[in-house]
Formats: C-alpha cells, sequence, structure tokens
C-alpha cells in the first residue's frame, strides 16, 4: 500500500496506539511515525520494543512537522494535551482523536485548535481488555468500524484522507453525528461496560459465595463479564464522567427492563421470560451475520 501521511504523531502510546502503530508500519502508510507518552517508563517501554520510529520527551517535540497528530490518550486528559500541542502544530496538518466519546471530546479539543488546522475526531470500535505501550496488535482494526465524526465546516480533503487511513488498516468506515455516536455508543459499549463492573462487584461481595469458589467456578456469563470489568479504570471513569446523559438515559431503560424481568421471576411468568430470551437471541444471530463477532463459544479469549 502507498504512503498516506509523511509523518504522524501518537500522542498516548498504550493499545490503541501501539496498534495503530503496527498496522500503520506493516502496511507502509506514514513515511515516518513519532510517539509521546506521559510517563518515563511509557517511553522507555515504547523504545526497548521498537514502538514508533522516533519516541520524544514532550508532545511538542512529537507533533512538530507531524501532518496527522492522533491523539491517543484517555478522554479526560484530551484538553490538557491539546492546549499543550496547540501551538506547535503545523498548517494545513490534521488533528484526530481516538477517544470512546465525541461530544466532549469536540469540546474539549476544538477550541485549542489553530485556524488552518484540520480536526477530524474518530473512535475505533475495536479493543481489549488490555492496555499499555505493549497491548497492541496490528490486526487489531480488521473488520471492525472506524466512526468518523467530522465537525460542521471541516475540509472535506482532510477527512476523506483520514478516512483512506483507517480504511488502509483493514477498517470499516463510517461518519456520523456527534450526539448520535454518543447516544450508540452508550447502548453498544458504556452501559454494558457498566453492568458488567456491576455484576463483578456483586459476587465480590456476596459473603456466603467465597472468593475462590467465584474464580473455580465461573461459568461463562460471569467469565465474559470479568473479562469487560477488568478494562482500564482510568479509561472507563472518564467515558461515564463524559457521557453522562446517554449513559444514563440508557440506565433507566435499563433498569425499567430489569424490574419487569424481576417481575416476570416473581411471578413465575414463564412466557414472558421466554418471549424476551427469543427476542434477544435473534439480536445475537444478528451480530454474527453482520460480521461482528463469531459463533466461537471462546470468543475473545484466544487473542485478548
Ligand atoms: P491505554 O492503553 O490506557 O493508554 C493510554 C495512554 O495515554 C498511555 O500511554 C498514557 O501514558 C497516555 N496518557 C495518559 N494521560 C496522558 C497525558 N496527559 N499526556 C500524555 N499521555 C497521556 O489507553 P487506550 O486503551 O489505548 O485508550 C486510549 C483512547 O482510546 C481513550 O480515549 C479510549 O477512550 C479510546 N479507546 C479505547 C478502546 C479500548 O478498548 N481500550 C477502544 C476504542 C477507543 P502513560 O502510560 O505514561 O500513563
Amino acid at each position: 500500500m502507498s504512503q498516506i501521511y509523511d509523518r504522524v504523531a501518537l500522542i498516548g502510546l498504550g493499545l490503541i496506539a501501539s496498534s495503530l502503530y503496527w498496522a500503520i508500519k506493516r502496511d507502509g502508510l506514514a513515511g515516518e511515525v513519532t510517539g509521546y507518552a506521559r510517563s518515563a517508563e511509557t517511553r522507555e517501554t515504547a523504545r526497548e520494543i521498537g514502538l514508533c520510529d522516533r519516541i520524544c520527551e514532550s508532545a511538542v517535540e512529537a507533533v512538530e512537522g507531524a501532518d496527522l497528530v492522533i491523539l491517543c490518550v484517555p478522554v479526560g486528559a484530551m484538553d490538557q494535551v491539546a492546549r499543550e500541542i496547540a501551538p506547535a502544530l503545523q498548517a494545513g496538518a490534521t488533528v484526530t482523536d481516538v477517544g470512546s466519546v465525541k461530544r466532549a471530546v469536540i469540546d474539549a479539543v476544538g477550541p485549542h485548535i489553530p485556524e488552518g488546522v484540520h480536526f477530524v475526531p474518530s473512535h475505533p470500535l475495536a479493543g481489549t481488555e488490555h492496555s499499555g505501550p505493549r497491548s497492541g496488535f496490528a490486526e487489531l482494526f480488521e473488520q471492525r468500524w472506524f466512526l468518523l465524526v467530522p465537525v460542521e465546516g471541516t475540509d472535506g480533503d482532510a477527512v476523506d484522507r483520514l478516512e483512506s487511513l483507517w480504511q488502509a488498516i483493514g477498517s470499516k468506515t463510517v461518519r456520523m453525528e456527534a450526539d448520535h455516536h454518543d447516544l450508540v455508543l452508550a447502548v453498544t459499549s458504556h452501559t454494558p461496560h457498566l453492568i458488567a463492573y456491576t455484576m463483578v462487584g456483586v459476587a465480590d461481595d456476596l459473603s456466603r459465595v467465597t472468593d475462590s469458589e467465584v474464580i473455580n467456578y465461573s461459568a461463562a456469563g460471569f467469565r465474559d463479564f470479568t473479562r469487560i470489568a477488568a478494562s482500564d479504570p482510568t479509561m472507563w471513569r472518564d467515558v461515564f464522567l463524559n457521557n453522562k446523559d446517554a449513559t444514563l438515559e440508557i440506565l433507566g431503560r435499563f433498569t425499567e427492563e430489569l424490574f419487569a424481568l424481576q417481575r416476570a421471576i416473581r411471578t413465575e411468568d414463564g412466557d414472558m421470560l421466554h418471549d424476551y430470551f427469543t427476542r434477544t437471541r435473534a439480536i445475537r444471530r444478528g451480530i454474527i451475520e453482520a460480521g461482528q463477532d463469531t459463533d466461537a463459544p471462546d470468543f475473545g479469549r484466544t487473542k485478548t
């Protein structure tokens, strides 16, 4: 594949940034990739494993001369990072981010972007429960959606060019409006994570079931919850604090449904439960048919 950007700067060197680096490098999509992370430890690890062509000692140094800057830090750190790099951005460059929430990131980053620099927010629907510079792999984005959330008035060529990069690393792309994005993600990702965190927390609280019993006899349902609930605490704290309204709305609906199921169990309304589970099974089939998961019973454990 041919080069799309001359110099790409990755700010933050965790799961998403390291996966992007390996994919971009594998396919020769950038001339040079620079990187920066907050801690000296992460920068050292990156150097040790050959992550990025050049690891810089500051975010400013990393973005100098870059025609694409990708912010790969937790959502709550976007504002500070954008403020820091803004004076060093080169005219004509594109800044994007991979944050899991879009409206809050647009509000935090947008005001810092100088005239003549394009800001094209995005979000890969790809991830694992692992984090840090060692957790990335080039195939993470293959066949996954990469959502682009351009703000009004953004230069069309800048959006097209970024979209071609996401497609070149194997993603399917679609453009979406920010508030709609946040609502969709509250349903498909944010609220399910919160439920998994809660369920694992509940099991942890049950004094009649010992810790070792929970661990030894964890059946598929609980085991899957623990995998999700092992996700990075900083990232997920920031997601909930920054997608508050949509998450609370979906949680409200979730609570109503939960009460309905609770009542069906208490009143022994087997028909209601059976109908409900038949509907949910069809949704699972739809996801498999759309190529977003496999039917393998151990999905998610082998690679992640
Ligand atoms: P991660 O593995 O935890 O890595 C985060 C990186 O950001 C670390 O290198 C960290 O540096 C750096 N960082 C944090 N604060 C910083 C700051 N103020 N300045 C500079 N660097 C800073 O995170 P990730 O999973 O790659 O997630 C990154 C972004 O992608 C988040 O916004 C998240 O919402 C989004 N996202 C994640 C997933 C997922 O499943 N993980 C999926 C889609 C999108 P240190 O190591 O030095 O602390």
